[in-house]
């Protein structure tokens, strides 16, 4: 096989090749290994030289389909609990693998009437969703790291015309450091835009009155007043160590009395805004000038999905139009141009798994989820602390517990490097998975339950290979 039109009679072959095994994938996420490292062998089959004369797509992706399905880390099962992640709800799947049928131009209206308004529709359910103003601008990007490079690229704009300076026509230099202040909450993906953006890393202070970095707004007032609030403050709603959460509301208060630009960070802590029993942590959100939050963590659609939100969308066309191309339109009420309001260019149609996944379930739906993970992870905090041998670090807060192994008879100062050991152990071991991560100089475990799969049953399963595991490495 050479050429792909010799297969232009048969292009839905190999659509049928993954639908085949789909199934049967799926439903063996329920109790298969997280990660079976006996399988690591078939990394092997996916090498070897360039393929001279091809497989033909229906082999090749029958193979794709073989490797993938053994030896992927199956972390859009229920006991993937490394990092915050998500899984993907069966209708944002299929609202994937449409959106690569159509494989639409989603960045310009002419191009895709129908990926554009997709964009604008799921944006304003998103608003909605999160009790979000529906006068807010917004932006589909691949990850929340972007969406706060889209938010913080308007701010840095905003920053910059108070000095004269058009930012996007100029760039930065001859102004000074652009103020950014924030909580020891904050995540490094803001630091991660401020150096994509050219502020730098390293210049973002924080202002934490403890070691768990919780926020000392009196500093922060007075940082405030002395650069004559032309700053930008990060608030963080929702951390990836304890889901703890910066007081909105008091950071917006500051932002309106010194004029500051306000931006929160709500990867995955904006869906607190869904129940009735979290939504105070949001409160005071939809007074902020940007707001940052991630689709693929706990709204359960497929890896690539971030949103940014902005107070008024002219600020992503000054951050992000005017590009000089005589041959892109301008924006237009309805016809708008994606590509002129955000880092992206050329992107896919993202919006299609949202509107399939928010379609199908819904705000209750949504809802419904969100509370039972409050449930679970409230319960997996009530079997560490019933457990002698493991100590929760943090009241769980939203849907983390944070805590570490602690058997009786182990000094301190032996404590994170057992943690290490059983970490790796445990990413070993596949049933579940959760790594270490570091928190008030410790090394602890933070599992995090946003996938719609898990189950109170996930996680008791999870407490009980942490203290097998556990006793195992402590000898
Ligand atoms: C995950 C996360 C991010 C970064 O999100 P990506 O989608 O990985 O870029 C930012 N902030 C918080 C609080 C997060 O949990």
């Amino acid at each position: 096989m050479s050429d792909p039109l010799d297969e232009r009679d048969r292009a839905g072959d190999p659509l049928a090749v993954v639908a085949r095994e789909a199934g049967a994938y799926l439903e063996s996420l329920r109790e298969r290994l997280v990660h079976d490292g006996t399988k690591d062998a078939l990394l092997d089959d996916l090498d070897g030289p360039l393929p001279v004369t091809g497989d033909g797509a229906v082999a090749a992706v029958q193979e794709l389909v073989r490797i993938g399905t053994g030896a992927a880390t199956h972390s859009s099962g229920p006991r993937f609990f490394h990092f915050v992640v998500g899984g993907s709800t069966p209708a944002a799947i299929a609202g994937d693998w449409t959106a690569s049928l159509l494989d639409q131009v989603a960045g310009m209206w002419p191009a895709s009437p129908l990926a554009t308004r997709a964009e604008t529709v799921v944006l304003r359910w998103l608003k909605e969703l999160f009790g979000l103003p529906e006068s807010f601008g917004g932006v589909l990007t691949p990850s929340a790291t972007l969406a706060h490079v889209a938010g913080l690229a308007c701010a840095r704009y905003w920053w910059a015309d108070k000095y004269g300076v058009d930012v996007t026509s100029r760039g930065l230099a001859g102004l000074p450091v652009m103020p950014v202040f924030s909580s020891g909450l904050v995540h490094v993906s803001t630091r991660k835009a401020l150096q994509i953006l050219g502020c730098g890393r390293d210049t973002l202070r924080t202002f934490a009155r403890d070691d768990a970095g919780r926020v000392d707004l009196d500093a922060m007032d007075a940082a405030l007043a002395r650069v004559g609030g032309r700053a930008v403050i990060v608030a963080n709603l929702g951390e990836v160590n304890t889901g703890d959460s910066d007081p909105i509301a008091d950071l917006a208060d500051l932002a309106e009395r010194h004029g500051a630009w306000l931006h929160v960070d709500g990867a995955f802590g904006l869906f607190a805004a869904l129940s009735p029993r979290t939504a105070h942590l949001a409160r005071g959100v939809e007074r902020a000038d940007s707001v940052t939050a991630d689709g693929h963590k706990w709204l359960n659609v497929p890896y690539e999905s971030g949103f940014s939100f902005v107070r008024d969308q002219a600020w992503l066309s000054r951050a992000f139009g005017a590009w000089g191309a005589a041959y892109l339109p301008d924006a237009d009420g309805e016809r708008v141009n994606y590509n002129m309001l955000g880092p992206e260019s050329s992107r896919r149609a993202r919006a299609l798994p949202i509107w399939a996944t928010l379609r199908a379930y819904g705000r209750d739906g949504y809802r419904e989820m969100v509370e039972r993970h409050l449930d679970v992870a409230a319960h997996l905090g009530e079997l560490v602390e019933a457990a002698p041998d493991l100590e929760l670090l943090a009241p769980v807060q939203l849907c983390i517990a944070c805590f570490r192994f602690r058997p009786d008879g182990v000094p301190e100062e032996r404590l994170d490097a057992l943690n290490a050991r059983l970490g790796e152990a445990l990413l070993a071991d596949g049933r579940v998975y959760a790594g270490t991560s570091t928190y008030r100089g410790m090394t602890v475990f933070r599992p995090a339950p946003v996938n719609w799969r898990t189950t109170k049953a996930d996680v008791e399963r999870l407490v009980d290979v942490v203290r097998e595991l556990g006793a195992a490495v402590a000898d």
